[in-house]
């Protein structure tokens, strides 16, 4: 008597081909008039067809290596069942008869594939086409819905919500709303990120405020994620664009800082820096060959660690990191301001800013004329294609034109309006900073350090001759570099063609 096994696949709702009775009266009615045998079964519940590493398939597979030489047949409900994707199912199945001499049989189809009879192969692989063929139209209407719910609907379509929201509602009415814990981390996220903090440090940060997106892309994702904004991304469908759209839940970040954030990650990063307390300047200080110092600790004598600040080519500069600090304070000393400067500073801004607000105002004004002319544009054009005066392809360009007007004018408008009362307010109490540096310097933490380096000697300042050295300083900040040339600490030389000589520096 001939053996069969049998490879059982339910769909991912739980259904067979056709009702299990059924099925299990034709395999019955099959295995009796061919007096074949059934010695085993294999089932795979629930997991999808496209792909052959399936639990149960693999024991199948398992189980044919080993008794391949008792079995003939391998029993299926349906060919597809196999795989979805057609030219896969072709190769498997021809493989199993080639190497094993195992003939499947598809009982509710009532084909024997036999690869050596011309006309069953055939059909075999017609009806795996016709399953694939099936199933890509399927997917293209599911594409399609999904197409419409997020660009017409404003619908947060993705299975599970991103970090800072949760879901609410059921199906169709299933809406993001925010978790206003969560919700402050990813706004942690995003202002670290354009603070400058390297984003191992801003995972860190952010895992320690409760955040519990693992991988180490996770707080990339959060970047780059447009929900978190207010808007949804859709693939372009059929020959209608794709793109970001307004969604319906509320952003967690404005337009501005999204935008921001966006510009920033485009931009290339430079040379990665590990930070480290002892030597805030490492990377940043330059040897005078150009080189970035690098930052190494060594023992000294007495077993404790001294560090210092060292360049790659051997007789260049290798300076102790607690005197380069040391002179480094000097220098910030140098570059503060008297009082008087400041109050002069203080005045002009406030004038400046009360500027700022008048031109603002009028702008205001103007975009917001143009975001309701391009949303009338916009309700227009859907008239028009409700009313089949346009074709397609003509709503589809015009509607993500005006789409694309709207967001843009929306993140001006908020951002035009922005409250200036939190500038005057960091302008009031920050402004007498300038006159201590050597405070605001020593009480920062080490990636502000950095920052206020490479603003204030705009990312050069070298080192020579125990003398630091710099072809580029902020402007307000050099009042006393002849004093600083004397004392030792600084030479600020303005480099020549780049920069007009500065007819009071005497030089
Ligand atoms: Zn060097």
């Amino acid at each position: 008597m001939k053996k069969a096994i049998r490879y059982l696949r339910f769909s991912k709702q739980g259904q067979s081909v056709c009702s299990i009775e059924r099925q299990e009266m034709i395999t019955a009615n099959w295995l009796k008039f061919n007096e074949v045998e059934l010695i085993d079964s294999f089932v795979d519940e629930g997991k999808s067809a496209r792909t052959f590493d399936r639990p149960d398939f693999i024991k199948l597979k398992d189980f044919i290596t080993k008794h391949h030489k008792t079995v003939d047949y391998l029993v299926v409900d349906q060919l597809d069942r196999f795989s979805r994707v057609a030219d896969e199912a072709i190769t498997m199945v021809k493989r199993l008869q080639k190497t094993y001499g195992i003939q499947i049989v598809s009982v509710t189809e009532n084909i024997t594939f036999d690869y050596d009879t011309p006309g069953s192969y055939f059909r075999a692989g017609l009806q795996l086409l016709l399953a694939e063929e099936e199933n890509i139209n399927r997917s293209v209407k599911v594409r399609g819905g999904i197409y419409t719910a997020k660009t017409v609907k404003g619908r947060y379509t993705y299975k599970n919500p991103p970090f800072g929201y949760k879901k609410e509602g059921m199906e169709k009415a299933r809406v993001l709303v925010v978790d206003e814990y969560e919700a402050k981390i990813v706004r942690f996220i995003y202002d670290s990120f354009l603070r400058n903090m390297p984003i191992y440090l801003i995972r860190r940060k952010a895992e320690e405020l409760g955040f519990n997106i693992k991988g180490n892309m996770a707080i990339d994702r959060v970047l780059r994620n447009p929900a978190y904004a207010g808007l949804i991304k859709a693939n372009s469908h059929q020959g209608a664009p794709g793109g970001l759209f307004p969604g319906i839940h509320e952003p967690l970040i404005d337009m501005v800082t999204w935008q921001m954030v966006q510009e920033k990650i485009k931009r290339p990063e430079k040379t990665r820096t590990i930070i480290d307390n002892e030597i805030p300047l490492r990377g940043v200080l330059k040897c005078h060959c150009g080189t970035p110092l690098s930052g190494a600790p060594s023992r000294g004598k007495s077993g404790r660690y001294y560090h210092y600040y060292k360049c790659k080519h051997a007789k260049h500069n290798n300076i102790s990191a607690i005197k380069a600090h040391e002179q480094f304070l000097q220098i910030c000393e140098l570059m503060s301001l008297p009082m008087s400067r400041v109050n002069k500073i203080r005045a002009e801004s406030r004038e400046s800013i009360d500027r700022e607000l008048e031109f603002n105002r009028k702008n205001v004004g103007e975009k917001k004329k143009q975001l309701q002319e391009n949303e009338e544009k916009l309700f227009s054009l859907e008239e028009k294609w409700i009313k089949n005066e346009i074709n397609k392809d003509t709503y589809a360009r015009w509607h993500s034109i005006y789409n694309t007007e709207i967001i843009n004018l929306r993140g001006a408008i908020e951002r035009l309006s922005a409250n200036r009362s939190l500038a005057f307010e960091i302008l009031e109490t920050k402004l007498d900073l300038l006159t201590d540096l050597r405070q605001v310097y020593e009480s920062s933490e080490t990636i502000q350090k950095r920052e206020f380096v490479s603003l204030v000697f705009d990312s050069n300042l070298y080192y020579q001759n125990r003398i630091y050295r710099t072809p580029t300083m902020l402007n307000i900040l050099s009042h006393n570099h002849l004093k600083m040339k004397e004392k030792g600490l600084l030479i600020y030389e303005k480099k020549e063609g780049l920069l007009l000589k500065d007819p009071l520096s005497g030089e």
